[in-house]
């Protein structure tokens, strides 16, 4: 966007160059070019020439005679010669020959080159030029600089990805979600007899490099269709206008290629919200763009067999009119593999290197938490490297080892990797999230405990489903939330004695529920059913305003922190009288990194039966 001025300058100055060069080509090279050639001839040979009908104009010029031939129809040579005032004569002998005569010059070429000399090649010209200038320009710009309004350029169509799920490890959940959409591109027909509409369009969410990318090609290979595919970014780089009008112009592509996938790389880039108000004509392009797209998937017939795909690492800044239903209203999250996904990941890209016979890719596998697809694919690629160069003839154990320091240390991306002491804190925490929520009646179900750092910044979650809908909470389920809540930094205090920042979300979570009992649900035992703050934003964020004195709002603050002690205390009793299951259920998180939760419940039914047993014996 920046270098929009720029850009244009460089087209004027290279249509400056353009004209110069005709102008001076009009100048100097056409006209030698019109100019036929000239031969001068004794006079007694134009006469000889006159008498024998080989003369077909003549004129007279200042101090000589011009003349063409009869058999030289395009009239390319001219005759001169000088005039011979003695000869008094002529006019009679060219009446008696039928030649034309006059006292200016003869045409000089016919029509028709003149025509083609004049016009047509001036053209041509232009044309070879502005075509040599367009491919420097592209070149230049990395992309279509005066296409205007036609994007063939950029937008990469591949007819066949040459990927297939089988080339995506791990992404087991990704990969399901996607499997209807292969099935409808396969047979759009099937779905359309039915009336069923799929959706418009699917965002794959999740940290770089984990095979977003990927995924959305593995979709087009298995589906058999072509794939569109464009970088977000690539929308906004152009002259104002061009974005949206690339937009349109992709859509129309996709459609007459239908059934096929459009594929939206980086798609934060336009997507992002529309909140600069306040500068006037703050990102006009990327608006533009952004409108465009969202008037395409609303006007696109969702039954041709066009399905889009988009991708992003920045879920949370996408605009809300994106995610709308009929737009990409199916997330699909493309999260870091576990150690089972990190195994996987490691056999695909081992298969096109020569690996030793007895290398241990799990261990591999279990050193590199929090690696991402793309990290162990370079993992494998940088041990191949070292093999050439140490001259094995097949990746050895050493080479692997190696290479995982180098890429791991390479990267030095924040807590790309955690390191196996911090990866402790973390299972203990989400466990004692765990725990605390099993030991408690009421409390909904654990589904799933992971210590893989998730897109949205967790280094680890704990999942809790519902059983059947809940509309109301009572004040037992919010004291059980509350409970669960500190549960993860309990756990840290009990067994590391020491606590640390992994429990913010947390706070600010139990603190949020906390002060909504006290202000908004009456939950309290110091206030009545008293509102002492209001949700002024219904539906955009439920923004709160405080309704009440500033002695209140000390009051109010007291009993929130009064609550959450309450639950803490709660949740460190429940803790202390399980610290065996804590430390069992902790230890096996560690190792599997994701467990769901039937493994969880099992392990704690396991436990419970055998100290059922000991207290009967
Ligand atoms: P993203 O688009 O999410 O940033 P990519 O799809 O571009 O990531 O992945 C980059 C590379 O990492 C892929 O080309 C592939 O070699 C490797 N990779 C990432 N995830 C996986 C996976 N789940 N299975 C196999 N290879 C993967
Ligand atoms: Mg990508
Ligand atoms: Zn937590």
């Amino acid at each position: 966007m920046k270098e929009q001025p720029n850009q244009k300058k460089s087209m004027l100055y290279y249509y400056g160059i353009a004209l110069i060069i005709i102008l001076l080509l009009n100048i100097f090279v056409f006209p030698a070019l019109l100019q036929p050639q000239v031969r001068e001839v004794p006079y007694d040979e134009f006469i000889s020439l006159v008498d024998s009908d080989k003369v077909a104009e003549v004129s007279q010029q200042d101090n000589m005679i011009v003349f063409t031939a009869k058999d030289d129809t395009d009239r390319l040579m001219l005759y001169k010669t000088g005039i011979w005032s003695g000869d008094t004569g002529l006019t009679e002998r060219l009446l008696a020959h039928n030649v034309k005569f006059a006292a200016e010059i003869p045409t000089q070429a016919s029509p028709l080159m003149s025509f083609l000399i004049s016009f047509i090649l001036p053209m041509a010209l232009f044309f070879v030029v502005g075509q040599w200038l367009m491919r420097s320009m592209s070149k230049r710009f990395g992309g279509e600089a005066l296409t205007l309004g036609k994007s063939n350029a950029k937008i990469y169509i591949e007819s066949q990805t040459g990927k297939t799920f089988a080339d995506v490890a791990g992404q087991d959940e990704a990969k399901e979600a996607l499997t209807e959409i292969v099935d409808f591109l396969h047979d759009p027909d099937k779905y359309a007899a039915i009336g069923a509409k799929l959706p418009k369009g699917a965002l794959l969410v999740g940290p770089p490099g984990t095979g977003k990318t990927l995924l959305a090609k593995a979709v087009a290979g298995e589906a058999k269709v072509p794939f569109f595919s464009i970088s977000g970014s690539e929308f906004v780089e152009m002259f104002v206008g061009m974005g949206a009008a690339k937009v349109r112009d992709l859509f129309k592509q996709a459609e007459e290629k239908a059934p096929c996938i459009v594929f939206i790389d980086e798609i934060d880039t336009i997507g992002k919200k529309r909140d600069n108000g306040g500068i006037p004509g703050g990102n006009d392009e990327r608006e533009q763009t952004l409108n465009q797209l969202l008037a395409e998937m609303d006007g696109f017939d969702g039954k041709k067999g066009v399905v889009i795909l988009a991708a992003t690492n920045r879920p949370d800044i996408l605009d809300p009119a994106l995610l709308r239903p009929g737009r990409f209203d199916r997330r699909i999250p493309v999260e870091l593999p576990d150690l089972q996904g990190r195994l996987a990941i490691l056999k695909v890209h081992s298969k096109t290197v020569k690996m030793d016979s007895g290398i241990d890719l799990s261990a591999v596998a279990k050193a590199t938490s929090g690696a991402s697809g793309a990290e162990l694919a370079n993992i494998i690629n940088e041990a191949a490297l070292r093999a050439v160069r140490m001259g094995h003839t097949s990746i050895q154990q050493n080479d692997l080892e190696e290479s995982v320091e180098t890429v791991i240390a390479g990267y030095q991306r924040k807590g790309a990797v955690i390191s196996d002491k911090e990866k402790k804190i973390i299972a203990y925490h989400e466990i004692g999230h765990a725990l605390v929520a099993a030991k408690q009646k009421h409390s909904a179900p654990v589904t799933k405990i992971t210590i893989i750092p998730r897109t949205s910044g967790a280094l680890g979650y704990t999942m809790q489903v519902e059983e059947d809908e809940r509309v109301l909470l009572s004040k037992e389920d919010a004291m059980n939330q509350l409970c669960t809540l500190t549960g993860g930094r309990t756990a840290e205090e009990l067994i590391f004695n020491s606590i640390t920042s992994g429990a913010s979300n947390d706070i600010e979570k139990a603190t949020r529920l906390a002060r909504a009992m006290v202000t908004r649900y009456g939950m309290s035992d110091q206030f009545d059913m008293v509102a002492l703050e209001t949700v002024t934003n219904q539906y955009l964020g439920g923004d709160t305003s405080l309704a009440c004195s500033a002695e209140t709002s000390t009051k109010i603050d007291a009993e929130v922190n009064k609550i959450i002690k309450q639950a803490h205390d709660t949740a460190r009793s429940i803790l202390s009288e399980n610290i065996d299951q804590l430390h069992k259920l902790a230890a096996y998180l560690l190792e599997k990194e994701t467990i769901t939760g039937d493994e969880f419940m099992k392990i704690l039914e396991e436990d419970q039966a055998a100290a059922a047993t000991e207290t009967n014996a």
